[in-house]
């Protein structure tokens, strides 16, 4: 009896142990550089199948995501670069967080309480997101990192008239990557004075795993019965029409390529979404048949921006050293409509003292 008494207890030990192990391995962390004489880092998060997800402190952004293809042979299915100075070049946006709002703003200027403000025209006569120096190009505190979970929280306080939007702005994004290969990312935010918020992520997509292809063969699928057209700069006419028996149909899975030729520019619009409610839900999948890759994204966001990598134009060299063409990646980016603050029709995007933002989306990796 005492024998067993032992061998339980070396066994639940061992396993303790072992445990902890792995937990502990589930975030790794290095040193990236320094920006503004603030500390950049670059966290490791690794799942119990060895599939991880890299993410640095300077703009939150998200550097690689290494997922195995149908044989089994992992490559990184999101566009970045090796290093920080990469990320300090001047770059569209890669994998980076966007706020404080997403998309564009229309001649770059609101109107909330009867007060006009003026943001950077930073896309044409338009704002792009969040201005010159959006949350994308700032070092984000690190709040917390939690090995049992893989889950790594920023913060960052936004200052009054920041990039011209009023009130003190407390962002909060906790990403977390779990052992079924989903990437949770959690916003909220808090603020001193009514002002526009509009958070999502800009990682762009490539589920070959290698940028030289581009992504006209990929298939997707968006869960949105109608779109918002847009004027010539990209800012939306305010209307929202069906997709049906148009390009912007993919109700049902559609070749990326299939139609893209019938809309000018190339994909770069706001799916209706129609996922009713607060819940989080599935509204996008992506699939890649040559290499089984599919990507699933949901959300608790009204839409979703589908950019196909328009203005790609072979300038950029990614991580491999790869340029990037037209269309060697594509962006699926939760969130409000664009210029909402100027859109009486479209859902509210003002964030008021004492309320909370908080919006989640989860990317899921599958075969
Ligand atoms: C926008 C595009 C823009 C791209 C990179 C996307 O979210 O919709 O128009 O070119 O971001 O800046």
């Amino acid at each position: 009896m005492k024998h067993l008494i032992w061998i339980v207890l070396v066994l639940l030990i061992s396993c303790h142990t072992k445990e902890n192990n792995a937990a502990l391995k589930a975030i790794q962390v290095k040193e990236w550089g320094e920006v503004e004489g603030k500390k950049v880092y670059l966290y490791t998060l690794t799942n119990s199948k060895g599939n991880s997800v890299s993410i640095t402190n300077y703009g939150g952004i998200i550097t690689s995501w290494l997922t195995p293809d149908r044989k089994g042979t992992r490559a990184n299915i999101v566009i970045g670069f090796d290093t920080l100075t990469g990320y300090l070049s001047d770059h569209p946006y890669f994998g980076a967080i966007i706020g404080r709002y997403a998309n564009r703003i229309g001649y770059a200027t609101f109107t909330l309480d009867n007060q006009s403000y003026q943001l950077a025209a930073n896309n044409g006569r338009n704002h792009l997101h969040g201005g010159n120096k959006g949350f994308d190009k700032v070092v984000w505190d690190v709040k917390s990192t939690l090995d049992s979970i893989a889950s790594l929280t920023l913060v960052y306080r936004s200052a009054d008239g920041e990039e011209g939007y009023p009130g003190n702005l407390l962002v909060e994004v906790v990403y977390t990557f779990t052992n079924e290969d989903e990437l949770l990312i959690e916003y909220t935010a808090q603020t001193d004075k009514a002002t526009p918020v509009n958070l999502t992520n800009h990682s762009y997509f490539n589920l070959s795993g290698d940028v030289r292809n581009t992504i006209l063969d990929h298939q997707l699928e968006i869960y949105a019965d109608a779109y918002t057209p847009v004027d010539s700069t990209l800012i939306p006419t305010g209307a929202i029409l069906p997709v049906t028996g148009t390009s912007f149909d993919f109700t049902s899975p559609h070749k990326i390529g299939e139609r893209i030729s019938e809309v000018s520019g190339g994909y770069d619009h706001n799916f209706v979404l129609n996922r009713k409610g607060i819940t989080l839900e599935k509204i996008a999948l992506l699939s890649d048949s040559t290499s089984g890759r599919k990507l699933e994204v949901y959300t608790t966001e009204p839409g979703i921006q589908f950019y196909s990598g328009n203005f790609l134009d072979g300038t950029i060299k990614a991580n491999g050293g790869h340029i990037l063409q037209k269309h060697a990646a594509l962006c699926l980016e939760t969130q409000h409509f664009p210029d909402s603050p100027n859109k009486t029709n479209f859902p509210t995007v003002v964030l008021k003292p004492g309320e909370k933002y908080k919006t989640v989306t989860k990317y899921r990796s599958i075969l």
